[in-house]
């Protein structure tokens, strides 16, 4: 840190304690070369998570991308609109690491419309996963269909 006085790099810490109830550390520090003492605020900061894209790259992730897909899967049915809204504003903390793929994302976002509505999963699924061919599609409704019909239903809601 440079002295804002003079821009030597040489300063030391003469005191040194926790501020906003242990958001921030404040330093007192003294510069090596004018003499004079100036603050530093030293926080933590989360680091954006960034997003594996499919095709290569990556890019930080964005919680109001991730909204409006949701929302356009979730048009015209019986969504709570809130409940996606917290959904896509919690994802990044709900992750906990650095890097996702953006497949990743996809099949949180299944998982998360899938006890919500069938409806709404399936156009959900049917963009993200970007299925390959039609008989997989249909292999997904028809998994949907056995899954709401028997008790299997039930073990594969995610724990809330
Ligand atoms: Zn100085």
């Amino acid at each position: 840190m440079n002295c804002p006085y003079c821009s030597s790099p040489d300063s030391r810490v003469i005191n040194s304690r926790p501020s906003d109830e242990g958001a921030s550390i404040r330093r007192r520090r003294e510069c090596q070369n004018c003499g004079r003492r100036f603050t530093t605020y030293e926080r933590a900061q989360l680091e954006p998570l960034m997003v594996a894209k499919r095709g290569g790259g990556r890019q930080a992730f964005n919680p109001d991308k991730l909204l409006r897909g949701l929302l356009l899967a979730a048009e015209k049915r019986p969504v709570d609109e809130a409940a996606l809204r917290a959904f896509a504003y919690s994802f990044e903390d709900e992750v906990g690491r650095p890097e996702i793929t953006s497949e990743d994302i996809g099949r949180r976002a299944m998982a998360f419309l899938r006890p919500l509505d069938d409806v709404a999963y399936i156009r959900f699924a049917s963009v993200y996963r970007d299925f390959d061919s039609v008989e997989r599609f249909l292999e997904e409704i028809q998994g949907l269909r056995e899954s709401s019909a028997g008790p299997e239903s039930e073990r594969e809601k995610p724990v809330e």
